[in-house]
């Protein structure tokens, strides 16, 4: 894996331990020469993960659209800043860019983004592998809540053990690592 993307909160929400998760996950790949491709902000744990990489020579890609680039809303230090039109064309170059999406502590950017590249690997449009980084058990709420769709019946139970889910960023990895080695994805059909 060469780079990951990584959709994570513009807030840094009430926690404390959401910032150091995203300095520790920063800095681990950084040091596992993984880069990290991101929405390109300085603010909240999209900045922390961007400053804690750097620091650690990572490298950085964000990716922006220019009126939020104008709004002054870009981390002005990153590796790479890709400049686009759109949050669609955000969304397909960071795709296009990165080998594997996680998701970190968020809100509903966060949850908009990984819930688009898990749904089109479903359909089978890509087949880079997800995961949710569950540190603390932030994402479980969520995922409890997806398997009451795979119970009522609108959910595929392969589709929902699809997405790798670790407390911790090593085992997240191996996860990934395991997806990326494997067929794809049985309901994909390809
Ligand atoms: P949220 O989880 O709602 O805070 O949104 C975070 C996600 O949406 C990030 O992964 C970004 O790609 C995008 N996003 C939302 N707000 C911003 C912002 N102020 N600066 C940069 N990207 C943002």
């Amino acid at each position: 894996m060469r780079r990951v993307a990584i959709f994570l909160g513009s807030a840094d929400g009430h926690d404390p331990a959401h910032a150091e998760l995203a300095i520790g996950v920063g800095k681990e790949l950084a040091r596992r020469g993984i880069g990290i491709v991101y929405g390109g902000g300085r603010r909240g744990l999209m900045g922390t993960i961007a400053d804690s990489a750097l620091e650690a020579g990572g490298e950085v890609v964000g990716v922006m659209p220019t009126s939020m680039v104008e709004r002054e809303w870009a981390h002005e230090d990153v590796t790479e800043l890709v400049t686009c039109d759109s949050m669609h064309e955000r969304k397909a170059l960071m795709a296009d860019r990165a080998d594997a999406f996680v998701a970190l502590p968020g809100g509903l950017g966060t949850l908009e983004e990984i819930f688009e590249v898990w749904s089109w690997r479903q359909l089978g449009f890509h087949s880079k592998p997800v995961g949710f980084l569950d540190a603390g058990g932030f994402w479980t709420p969520l995922l409890d809540a997806l398997q009451g769709l795979v119970d009522s019946g609108f959910l595929d139970a392969s589709t929902l053990r699809d997405a790798a889910v670790a407390p911790d960023l090593p085992g997240l990895l191996d996860a990934l690592e395991d997806r990326l080695r494997s067929a794809p994805h049985p309901a994909h059909g390809a």
